[in-house]
Formats: structure tokens, C-alpha cells, sequence
């Protein structure tokens, strides 16, 4: 089979290589869209603290079971599936309290084990999840981002009425407003990157606002939004330690922060603005099966349309190093880039 394969930062191969025999309890996938993640150009530029090298980078994917090692109750041979990319230990502390997406040794496809840019990929079937045969491959693709998105949503314990700022208009920041607005709750989104918030304006016309955390009046429009009481609760997808330290200023008493991008520098939190507000702070880190089942019930039932956020789409062949090549230099442009395995 053919993979994609990244030797080390800025050094893409596509090239020939061999599937490991099929282990018990695990299946082979063929895929069919691959769709690129933050974190596989991240780990393209080496930016990525957690990469191994050589690696075939990917792990938000839909694909058609094409063999089971084992007996099988839940998947069969053919299933159109999605995976949950994080492989947990089961017995550390995290596992046994049921939190395995925070399991000590957590094992992720394309970061700490060869991942879904390529023809085929094997999983346990304990990690794979069965979506309706019409589901578009695109859409399918695309659950697992989604579901990190929701994995936050749900952190925040947001209810209907509640306002919510989310700041960072990437991926998993446009999905957690979204899902947020589907929650019940008014959204004030905002980027520093002007092309992220015309792209958000367009996708989601009902929010509050769409505004630029740089304007020196952002923080009176916020107060201004929230009837200056600030919002309920902030979810922060920036992966920016100035942003995570400076919402907790805009944040109302009593509310909640989640923080669902990883900064790689300290936070400095002020402290007599964390302690007044008796503030609530909680990461989200990867997502469990229940925000899968959510996001598959959102896009089955209409009210998410994935697809409709994808920017660029190529086809999986001789071609993929030049094309990831581009979209990475192309930055901020790229909102969602797709890979289709099939013709
Ligand atoms: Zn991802
Ligand atoms: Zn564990």
C-alpha cells in the first residue's frame, strides 16, 4: 500500500509500504477521506513536542472495514466507520476513573503511532464506530475534529440561555460555537485572523458577534454583548497563552473557562482576577465515544453539515507531498483541508 509518510519536519514521502499482520480483535480499514488536522502540519513543522518520527501522519478518517481478525458483534466487514483515534492503556488511574481520553500512556494515530494517510490502517474494533452507509465520506471525516469540539462543549456545562465566548475560529473553535448555538446559548466568536472570521460570519450568521481580540475595544464590546456582566462561560481554542491568561478578565463571576488548544509556554493567569470571579478552570483533552455518538446524531439528524466547512479537497496519490506542501505554506487560508482515497 501507499502512505504518506513524514521522515522528519518538512521531509514528506509518499511511498510503498507493508501492513503489520492483523492482530486479534482488530480490523484493517480501507480508507476512503482523510481529512488534515492542525496537529499533522504542526508536526510537519516540527512544532509538535509530543511527534515521532517517521511517522504516517492522519487520524480523522472515514473508511470501509476490509478485514476482522476475531469474532465481531459490533462491526462486520464492509461497515462505512469512523475511529476514535487515542488508544488508552486501561489501567492507570485516568482509565480506571472511566476518563480514558487522559490515560497516562495515551497512544494517538499519527503522533505516537502511524496514522490514516495511506490506503489502509488497522484498529480495534473497540475503538471504531459504524456510521449510516449514505453518510458522506467528507462529513464522516470529519466527526472526529467534531467531536473534539463537543468533548469542550460538554466540559463547559453550558445550559440553554447561557452566553459563551469562544475565542480561536479554527476548526475545533468554529465547531465548539457552533455546537454551543445548537445548545441554546448566544455565541461571541472571535480570531485574530481576518480571512477566520469573514470564513465564520459566513458559516454562522446567528452568532452575537464575530469580533477581533485585538481591537483595543474588544473587551468593552464584550462586556457591551453580555450586558456587562461578562460571559458564562469562555472556551478557549487558541493554543495561546496570552489569550488563555487574559480571558479569565472577561469572564463573569461565578463563570466557567475551558481551555481546548495546548500552549506550549506558561500561562499567566492574574491572580486576583481568577480568585474573584471564583473562576472554574478545566482543559478538554481529546474526546470519549459519547461526543462521537453526539456529533454523528448532529450531522445524521442535518443540523451540522461538515462538509460545508472544507476549503480544499485533493485526491490521495503521487501528487499529496506538493499539495500538503502548499496547503501548509497557504497557512490560515487552508480553514479544512480533505484527502479522497478513491477516484
Ligand atoms: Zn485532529
Ligand atoms: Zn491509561
Amino acid at each position: 500500500m501507499y502512505a504518506l509518510t513524514l521522515n522528519k519536519p518538512f521531509d514528506l514521502e509518499y511511498q510503498q509500504v507493508e501492513l503489520p499482520i492483523l492482530q486479534q480483535g482488530w480490523a484493517t480499514l480501507r480508507l476512503v477521506a482523510v481529512s488534515v488536522c492542525g496537529s499533522d502540519f504542526h508536526a510537519y513543522r516540527g512544532g509538535n513536542p509530543m511527534q515521532t518520527y517517521p511517522r504516517i501522519l492522519g487520524h480523522e478518517l472515514c473508511a470501509v472495514v476490509e478485514q476482522i481478525c476475531g469474532p465481531s458483534e459490533s462491526v462486520r466487514v464492509g461497515d462505512k466507520v469512523v475511529l476514535m483515534p487515542y488508544l488508552s492503556c486501561g489501567h492507570c488511574k485516568a482509565c480506571r476513573k472511566g476518563k480514558g481520553n487522559a490515560c497516562s500512556s495515551l497512544s494517538v494515530y499519527g503522533v505516537h503511532r502511524d496514522g490514516a494517510m495511506a490506503d489502509y490502517v488497522q484498529a480495534p474494533l473497540s475503538q471504531l464506530i459504524v456510521v449510516d452507509p449514505c453518510m458522506e465520506p467528507i462529513d464522516a471525516a470529519l466527526i472526529e475534529p467534531l467531536a473534539i469540539s463537543a468533548h469542550a462543549v460538554r466540559r463547559a456545562g453550558l445550559k440553554p440561555g447561557d452566553t459563551v465566548l469562544v475565542s480561536g475560529a479554527g476548526f475545533i473553535g468554529l465547531g465548539a460555537a457552533l455546537q454551543a448555538e445548537l445548545a441554546g446559548c448566544s455565541v461571541i466568536l472571535s480570531d485574530t485572523h481576518e480571512k477566520r472570521r469573514a470564513f465564520a460570519g459566513k458559516h454562522a450568521p446567528d452568532f452575537l458577534a464575530v469580533l477581533d481580540p485585538l481591537d483595543p475595544s474588544y473587551a468593552v464590546q464584550v462586556a457591551q454583548l453580555t450586558s456587562q456582566e461578562g460571559p458564562d462561560c469562555i472556551i478557549d481554542a487558541t493554543g495561546n497563552a496570552v489569550s488563555m491568561a487574559s480571558n479569565v478578565s472577561l469572564l463573569s463571576n461565578g463563570g466557567r473557562m475551558v481551555y481546548v488548544g495546548i500552549s506550549k509556554d506558561p500561562i499567566a493567569l492574574d491572580g486576583r482576577a481568577f480568585h474573584i470571579r471564583e473562576t472554574e478552570l478545566l482543559d478538554s483533552r481529546a474526546a470519549t465515544i459519547e461526543d462521537f455518538q453526539h456529533v454523528i446524531d448532529l450531522v445524521q439528524q442535518g443540523l451540522l453539515v461538515p462538509s460545508q466547512l472544507v476549503t480544499h479537497c485533493t485526491h490521495f496519490n503521487g501528487q499529496v507531498v506538493d499539495t500538503f506542501r502548499q496547503w501548509n505554506e497557504l497557512g490560515g487560508e487552508v480553514f479544512k483541508a480533505v484527502m479522497l482515497m478513491t477516484e
